[in-house]
């Protein structure tokens, strides 16, 4: 990676650090240390996109096509200061930069063959504006920043919030997201390959709702892309 006289020059006034273990980064690294990389619980569902344990939580719900998560994630393991930085703490940089390093990884697969769009899993309005931005578009344009598939930010909206999902170790519930999101332009979406895009995927009931409404235009097919399942 060839790095600009300016990239090293504001590494040495400000130095990045990791967000695992908070150790100095290189100049050529971001978000994790080469340490911290190396010991991401990282799955191979990409192995079989079609079949693996994340794309059987939604066998029977929706047609899903291809499904996979970059690493596994535990309430008490380390990616636990990755995953809070990026939802709560204020680093939209961080879903960005992991977006386009799994897109790096899964390029070489072909794991984005054939998909004609990327949707993210909305906020409400009102939670975007109050956090600054939403952590899953941020993965979603470290995408296309490697892949340049277009990002389809206006075809979901979420209308309604019940309540906290931000319970300690909870990050979705069941009950609050069935009827929350809306499809508001289905023709945008008829007959494409929609890659949904999640930053951490628990229960698998957001994506569900999601899905269920873009599968509402026609001929809509469905493949999943988050950044972390957690594990069971
Ligand atoms: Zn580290």
């Amino acid at each position: 990676m060839k790095l600009s006289f300016w990239t090293k020059l504001f590494d040495f006034i400000s130095p990045r650090l990791c967000v695992i273990c908070g150790n100095r980064l290189l100049p050529s690294q971001s978000v994790l240390c080469s340490h911290c990389m190396m010991h991401l619980p990282l799955t191979d569902h990409y192995l079989s996109p079609l079949d693996n344990p994340l794309a059987r939580l939604f066998w029977g719900l929706f047609p899903i096509e291809k499904a996979s998560a970059l690493f596994f994630y535990e309430p008490k393991a380390d990616t636990k200061e990755l995953i809070y930085d990026l939802k709560y703490r204020g680093y939209p940089e961080i879903g960005q930069e992991m977006g386009a390093l799994m897109a790096r990884r899964y390029q070489k697969t072909g794991f984005f063959d054939g998909i004609d769009a990327i949707v993210p899993v909305p906020l409400t309005r009102w939670r975007q504006w109050k956090r600054g931005y939403n952590p899953s578009a941020m993965i979603a344009h470290g995408i296309r920043e490697v892949t340049g598939l277009p990002i389809l930010k206006k075809v979901l909206v979420r209308t309604a919030f019940h309540g906290s999902q931000t319970k300690k170790g909870v990050w979705e519930r069941k009950e609050n997201v069935s009827d929350v999101f809306r499809l508001v332009h289905p023709e945008q979406i008829t007959g494409k390959h929609i890659l949904l895009i999640d930053d951490i995927i628990t229960t698998g009931a957001t994506i569900t709702a999601c899905a269920e409404e873009l599968c509402k235009a026609e001929g809509v097919r469905i493949s999943v892309l988050a950044l972390a399942q957690t594990k069971t």
